[in-house]
């Protein structure tokens, strides 16, 4: 039986810019065919079990020639798979989409397409540059700038001219020169302003504003290069005033976010929204004890508890899977009185339709030491293997007596320090959530030069640690997310 192809546009770079259908066919996708300008958190989307197939271009050397890319995404659907087509922008717009759907068209291949948002309409967005603006303009073209290998660039600058309307042109990295004395000689004004946008809508944009008469000039100062767009047209006077994307507080600034992987999502996506070139660097995991013999008892004796604490959120959730292996379920809680570090661990508690009766003001475990140093044992502690001293030592000096359940370990792994390694030649801002994420991040970069990386420290424990092997830091004021977030724009 035949599978099915969709062609699914990935946008231009951002990867909130890609829409919910292409992410919804990328999820079910068994096989994924994929180009070059398609972002690494678009490609993460891929479920581990599919065949991912880079095809990727290079602007004058294709990797895999066009027919080859055709000719496998027929065999791959003939062969029952559902296969994504993957591209960067619109798949229609100078994206070759077209010929890739002549030949599963002439063989009954069924497919769908997806569009997605193109580089021609979002990148100047990301410029402030409006594509139409009732004052100035009332069309947009959109023109490519590549030439058939050997051929001369085949642009009408006259008829381009004579619409009066905001230009657009893709793939004119190298044509630049020619494209602006192709418009010049068409008589265009030379004040008219211009601009060259590259790799935009990534943290990396860089835009180069000028004139027509300028732009080639100042294009080769600043070395642009492929991926880039020009616009030509009065919209571009507006990008200084429209300039919203550079002046993101954390424009153009490298962080690395070492949480572990199942949980950096949202700080890695909030950074990003702030202008951030963040990159994913997960050097702890933790791993449930299996079997926890010492979990199997306390879980069998929770009635003799009056308290049970958890330290981090993955304690809730090791916990009730247990509970819930061994047949039992939040009730076996009845009469126990639950503290949490923090508002996630409080959290992670209420979602299993239980309130915390204590969280501390401030989320370390000292201050939950401190908040605890009255309550009446036993109390049992559900938390990592190698957890911090304060809460055993104050409740022993307190002789309030508990039992220490180690619920996890965690794992400290190193996915690719190549990446951190070479940012760690510039200014890098390095976020660290835990004493265990620093410990991770330094033992997966050995004889690493760390004197460039400022730690971005969740408290103070976590900043000690830091300290403790030369790293530079600065402290949340709360032990929070949102209060990293916030240090880290003030930084
Ligand atoms: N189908 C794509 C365009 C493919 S042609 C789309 O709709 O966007 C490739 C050209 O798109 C590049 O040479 C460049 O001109 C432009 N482009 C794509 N992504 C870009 C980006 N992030 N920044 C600037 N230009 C980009």
């Amino acid at each position: 039986m035949n599978g099915n192809v969709i062609l699914v546009g990935a946008g231009p770079g951002d990867p909130g810019l890609l829409t919910q259908k292409g992410r919804w066919a990328l999820e079910q996708a068994e096989v994924v065919v994929f180009d070059r300008l398609v972002s690494p958190a678009i490609l993460a989307l891929i479920p581990p079990q599919a065949e991912a197939i880079d095809v990727g271009k290079e602007s004058s050397h294709h990797l895999v020639p066009q027919e080859q890319i055709n000719q496998i995404l027929l065999e791959k659907a003939q062969a029952g798979k559902r296969v994504v087509r993957l591209k960067g922008g619109d798949p229609f717009l100078f994206g070759r989409g077209g010929e890739e759907l002549e030949l599963l068209q002439a063989h009954g291949i069924p497919f769908q397409v997806v569009p997605g948002v193109t580089s021609a309409l979002s990148v100047p967005a990301y410029a402030g540059i409006p594509v139409t603006h009732r004052d100035f303009c009332s069309s947009l073209h959109i023109v490519t700038g590549h030439a058939k290998a050997g051929a001369e660039l085949n642009i009408d600058f006259d008829a381009l001219r004579r619409t009066g309307g905001t230009l657009v042109f893709l793939m004119g990295v190298s044509a630049l020169p020619k494209i602006c004395r192709g418009l010049l000689e068409a008589g265009m004004d030379p004040e008219t302003p211009a601009a060259v946008v590259e790799k935009g809508t990534l943290p990396r944009q860089r835009k180069v504003l000028s004139t027509l008469q300028a732009l080639p000039q100042a294009a080769e100062r600043a070395q642009v290069k492929s991926p880039a767009i020009i616009v030509v047209g009065k919209v571009c006077s507006l990008s200084d005033r429209f300039d919203w994307f550079d002046s993101l507080p954390l424009k153009g600034k490298e962080v690395v976010v070492t949480r572990p992987a199942d949980r950096s999502g949202t700080l890695s996506e909030r950074l990003r929204q702030l202008g951030a070139n963040v990159t994913e660097y997960p050097c702890i995991r933790t791993v449930a004890r299996d079997p926890s013999p010492e979990l199997d008892h306390a879980i069998a004796n929770l009635s003799r508890y009056r308290w049970v604490v958890f330290t981090s959120p993955v304690g809730p959730r090791i916990f009730f899977d247990r509970l819930r292996t061994l047949g039992k379920d939040a009730r076996a809680l009845a009469g126990c009185k639950l503290a949490a570090i923090g508002p996630k661990t409080a959290s992670a508690l209420s979602h299993r339709g239980l309130t915390a009766d204590l969280v501390p003001e401030t989320y370390d475990s000292a201050h939950l030491a401190e908040a605890m140093a009255q309550v009446e044992g036993p109390v049992l502690l559900c938390r990592a293997s190698q957890g911090s001293d304060a809460l055993p030592e104050l409740f022993s000096k307190n002789s309030i007596p508990f039992d220490d359940v180690p619920c996890y370990d965690t794992v400290y792994e190193a996915p690719n320090p190549a990446a951190v390694l070479d940012l760690l030649k510039q200014p890098v801002l390095v976020t660290f959530t835990s004493a265990s994420t620093v410990r991770g991040f330094v033992q997966s970069l050995p004889g690493a030069d760390l004197s460039m990386v400022l730690g971005c420290c969740i408290g103070r424990q976590t900043a000690a640690e830091a300290k403790k092997y030369g790293i530079a830091v600065v402290v949340a004021r709360e032990a929070t997310m949102e209060s990293l977030i916030e240090c880290i724009k003030e930084v």
